[in-house]
């Protein structure tokens, strides 16, 4: 085999598997205890409020279920209006309407993807209950200008942090600083269960009603606490809790998060020292985060159009890699069509979504296939 058969193909994202797992799987399948809040999911929890710094987490069957709760917990309902960045996931917006909520869409900032503050203050009307924004990349959104906003017009504010577990920003801890936030463990992610996710909830008035709305709308929880003596349907809620078959692996994955973080950082950081002066030369630009801070997440080149951005993805598959785009936006999607209204030019959120080519980017990678990606992609003029 020529060197190349052996490092390619490079695919985009291959989950990181957990030392741990298997052994915690067993534990799980060997036990009585197979259904939702176990004590894999108590020991992931913990975790995760180490890592965040926040108290009032709970574990949930996705992101976006995570995000339905947010939107749920903060009250919206039919015909209330969310502001999000029309450059996101479609679970941002996907979770208002399946509140009865309107999404309102706006742009992002052109250098970070992320929500722009000033178009957040002209898109709010008085149907406005909530803000939502998305750290891309891990990468902080500009919070103090956020968090300014909310209090002037008293709306709260739902942060989408799946990509940025545990990223220490100038602002605060990512995922600590909303009303309400959410994390994604989906097998994409830097840390995984296969699916999955939580929502952290930093109102502490909201704690109990995220109790019940995550255990099928019962007091569940504190029936098992020993705080009522039965239980019962109190609120609309859903089965939003994942099995501790879930809770297992992810319990095992944040055992590993430090040196998943260092591996991911190593490769991110070679990417951009090795690529910056190729992307220049060509009028692009490698990720470059506003703030400083990212969580490693994502690496992407900015192309100058959106055809050297088709090529240069056409050029890496043709030679073994994967590369991917990010983000139809959701404002030009048929369903951001059918149920949101934007507000304001998109004219950043087209330009980036067209321009922008990520690069492969997993804790397994080996030193050469970083170099290979490298030296690829150099190759394109
Ligand atoms: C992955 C992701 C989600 C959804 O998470 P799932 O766990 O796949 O439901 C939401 N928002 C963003 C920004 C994401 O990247």
């Amino acid at each position: 085999m020529s060197a190349r058969e052996e490092l390619t193909p490079i695919l985009f994202s291959v989950p990181f598997r957990a030392p741990a797992a298997p052994e915690n799987l067993a534990a799980v399948i060997a036990s009585d205890h197979v259904h939702g809040d176990g004590p894999f999911t108590k020991s992931a929890t913990v975790k995760l409020v180490e890592l965040t710094g926040t108290q009032n987490i709970l574990l949930t069957t996705s992101g976006t279920a995570a995000l339905e709760m947010a939107v749920r917990l903060l009250g919206i309902g039919a015909g209330d209006e969310v502001i999000v960045p029309s450059f996101t996931f479609s679970s941002g917006a996907s979770s208002i309407v399946a509140a009865g909520g309107v999404p309102v869409f706006v742009d992002i900032e052109g250098d970070s993807g992320n929500i722009d503050p000033l178009e957040v203050e002209k898109a709010i009307t008085d149907k406005t209950k909530a803000i939502s924004v998305m750290h891309y990349g891990g990468a902080p959104v500009d919070m103090d200008a956020i968090m300014a906003i909310s209090r002037k017009h008293n709306i709260p504010v739902i942060e989408d942090n799946a990509h940025g577990l545990a990223v220490q920003s100038r602002f605060g801890a990512l995922g600590t600083i909303g009303s309400v936030a959410i994390q994604s463990f989906h097998d994409t992610k830097n840390v995984h269960c296969g699916e999955g996710g939580a929502v952290l909830i930093n109102d502490p008035s909201l704690v109990e009603a995220a109790e019940i709305m995550r255990e099928k709308g019962t007091n569940r929880s504190k029936f098992l606490r020993g705080q009522v003596d039965k239980y019962t349907w109190v609120e609309w809620g859903s089965s939003y809790l994942p099995s501790e078959l879930n809770a297992a692996v992810l319990d095992a994955q944040l055992d590993a998060f430090d040196g998943i973080q260092e591996r991911r950082f190593e490769i991110w950081n070679r990417y951009s020292a090795e690529l910056s002066d190729w992307a220049s030369s060509l009028g692009g630009k490698v990720m470059t985060p506003a703030h400083g801070e990212h969580a490693a997440h994502v690496f992407y080149v900015l192309m100058p159009d959106h055809d050297k951005r088709d090529g240069l993805l056409e050029h890496l598959r043709s030679h073994g890699v994967i590369g991917t785009f990010h983000y139809v936006p959701l404002h030009s999607s048929p369903a951001g069509q059918k149920y949101g209204r934007s507000v304001g030019s998109m004219e950043k959120t087209d330009s980036f979504a067209s321009r922008l080519a990520r690069l492969p980017l997993w804790p397994g990678m080996s030193d050469e296939q970083v170099a290979y990606v490298i030296e690829t992609v150099k190759a394109y003029k």
